[in-house]
């Protein structure tokens, strides 16, 4: 280890975020590979470490024989500190080298309120932040993640953003550098050539013209770049590459177990949810193969816990064969099974009876909006008697905890909706008073998590506009006056990071001044309450001249040019219109399995979805 390292470690909160050297981290001879490759997260190591993209993604760089593929996340900032004030620059964590020094510097963008920490990160390992400042072919700065489907406001910080899943495209960027860097090509021959690999996107090749109202008029490519980029999606779920070992952390992570992804996409389609409609279409992996996987990790890992995830876990249409699988032998290893990501609605007796054997913390639903009327804007369709029904099976089953989650400031939404989340909440709590065979000796908790609606991009909500911070404060303080019990507790997400999430969400490509001129009066780590600095950023942009309004509250008409539309995720926008203006009416979609909708993304699939 770096002698100025070893002096600082000992005065920074948790050092083994730094250290590397956990189990199953790849080390490799780096005279012996082709391309040196740093995998950022732009957050803190507990974070990244919980995240299965970069597990998934870093096993697959290293599998290849050319590619070293190492681990970086944002120093936290005490340990940022001590690295400027020793000029020790931001390294990988496998080696120990600088990444400035690296082939390929790749971040995955998980949320909007990252961008800062993208930026600290270029800088403190010595990087211009700007694209456009970096002139030679290495270090290629790549995104990828949700946020790659509008990425605009961070266009002038990355050469190239990958649209959708990984596992493939990154191989054929990863081919491509390798070429690249043997005979000596310029950073500008390699984009040119990447922007023709689908699902690319090279931001510095297309141009951008606003109309005089800041509205965007054109995006217009250049050097032969495609007029569209599709997102890129793996076909086979069973075949694709996955990981037969994680790094296992020394410290606590938020997630500390086996992670598996179950299927892709979700057959609900609720109009708020970008998740969604960016994972189109749906597909899913057999039992089988998630069955001996599982097996394969656990014995890797040493790890007692498999969680199996996706968006809604209980829509898995194997989810019972799967759990008698797993529960074949996991129990006489000692390993827990946990379920998150179920919904209200499909939440049988026969599984909660194969959940009583696995993990049981405290059960969640995600009803999201307290009225009837309010869940069929929104397509939620779940009705009242039926999560009143789970809630039910569940207090039957042992459960006495429940959380709710609600978003505030919905199109359409009204005092009374708001009024109806607690309505709601007391209905749960006068069920489990109903339930005979409720756990006895203990009392009912019915938590309420309230956070603020964001319209986000390829949505069929991305035409709304966020309620403002006023309303939106308004509605929380009246969910608080009308709560009909005591039993209820609420707790809310901070207005302004929501505010803030939208603008960037539905921004363009003027916003990458603001980005950058926030992170240089100090911002980072926005998504962490005690570090979001609120004025800061407003008054960058006021001294930018750029209004966060224009971008977080105006709804926007049909016909807008979005900054995003020269990027394709499958689902139509044609779809996504008939979504909006049939939740205006307050009209449901029926989930897939009733029938296709005709959302396209089975377009990308050979037409076809796994429902
Ligand atoms: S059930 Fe609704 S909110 Fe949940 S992932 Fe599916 S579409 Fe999104
Ligand atoms: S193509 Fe049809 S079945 Fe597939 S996700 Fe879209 S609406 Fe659902």
């Amino acid at each position: 280890m770096d002698k100025k390292l070893e002096k600082i470690l000992p005065l920074v909160q948790k050092p083994a975020r730094y250290t590397g050297g956990e189990l199953n981290s790849v080390i490799k001879d780096k005279n012996s590979v082709d391309i040196r490759m740093a995998f950022c997260f732009p957050d803190s190591y507990e974070i990244g470490m919980s995240h299965l993209g970069i597990k998934i993604l870093y096993a697959l760089a290293n599998a290849r024989e050319d590619t070293w593929c190492e681990r970086v996340f944002a120093p936290w900032d005490d340990m940022e500190k001590k690295m400027r004030e020793n000029e020790i620059p931001l390294y990988a964590l496998e080696s120990g080298d600088p990444i400035r020094d690296f082939d390929v510097i790749a971040f995955t963008l998980q949320y909007e309120l990252c961008y800062t920490n993208v930026l600290n990160m270029l800088d403190l390992a010595g990087l211009p932040v700007r694209a456009a400042d970096r002139q030679s072919l290495s270090p290629i700065v790549i995104g990828g993640g949700p946020c790659a489907c509008n990425p605009e406001p961070i266009a002038a910080f990355f050469d190239l953003f990958t649209l959708g899943e990984g596992e493939e495209v990154n191989n054929e960027i990863l081919d491509l550098y390798a070429d690249c860097k043997k005979r000596g090509a310029s950073k500008a021959e390699f984009l040119r050539l990447a922007a023709n690999i689908p699902g690319v996107y090279v931001p510095s090749l297309y141009s951008v013209r606003y109309n005089g109202d800041g509205t965007v008029r054109e995006i217009a490519p250049a050097d032969g770049a495609p007029a569209k980029i599709t997102k890129r999606i793996v076909r086979d779920l069973d075949g694709v590459f996955y990981p037969d070992t994680f790094v296992v952390p020394f410290i606590e992570v938020v997630h500390d177990r086996v992670t598996h992804e179950i299927f892709r996409g979700c057959i609900r389609g609720c109009r708020f949810c970008q998740a969604c409609f960016l994972n189109r279409p749906i597909r899913e992996k057999s039992p089988e193969t998630i069955n001996e996987q599982c097996k394969v990790l656990c014995r890797n890992t040493g790890y007692d816990e498999i969680s199996l995830c996706s968006l809604s876990s209980s829509d898995y249409s194997g989810i019972e064969a799967l759990l008698d699988k797993l529960l074949s032998w996991t129990p006489e290893e000692k390993i827990n099974v946990a379920l998150p990501s179920l919904r209200v609605d499909n939440f049988s007796d026969e599984l909660l009876e194969k959940l009583k054997s696995v993990r049981r913390s405290g059960l969640t639903f995600a009803p999201e909006a307290g009225t009837q009327r309010m869940r069929d804007v929104i397509n939620k369709n779940v009705t009242e008697e039926e999560m009143l029904e789970t809630a039910r099976i569940a207090f039957s089953g042992g459960y006495s905890a429940v959380k709710l989650y609600f978003m505030l400031g919905l199109p359409t939404e009204t005092d009374e909706d708001v009024e109806g989340i607690g309505l709601l909440a007391k209905k749960v709590v006068d069920e489990f008073y109903r339930t005979p065979d409720r756990p006895k000796g203990r009392g009912v908790t019915v938590g309420i998590s309230a956070s603020s609606f964001v319209p986000k991009p390829f949505t069929p909500f991305q035409w709304e506009p966020q309620a403002t911070r006023e309303a939106l404060l308004h509605k929380q303080q009246h969910l608080k006056e009308t709560l009909p019990s005591k039993k209820i507790n609420v707790s809310f997400h901070d207005i302004n990071t929501s505010f803030l999430e939208a603008v960037f969400a539905r921004g363009d490509r003027r916003l990458s001044a603001v980005i950058e001129e926030a992170w240089r009066r100090g911002c980072t780590f926005d998504s962490w309450g005690d570090k979001f600095k609120f004025d800061v950023w407003m008054d960058v942009f006021r001294d930018l001249a750029l209004s966060p309004e224009f971008y977080a509250n105006r709804a926007r008409n049909y016909d807008e040019v979005f900054p995003w539309d020269h990027l394709d995720y499958g689902v139509s926008r044609a779809f996504l219109q008939r979504e909006d203006e049939k939740s205006k009416e307050a009209k449901t979609t029926g989930h897939c399995r009733l029938h296709c909708a005709g959302c396209g993304a089975n377009q990308l699939n050979g037409g076809r979805c796994d429902v």
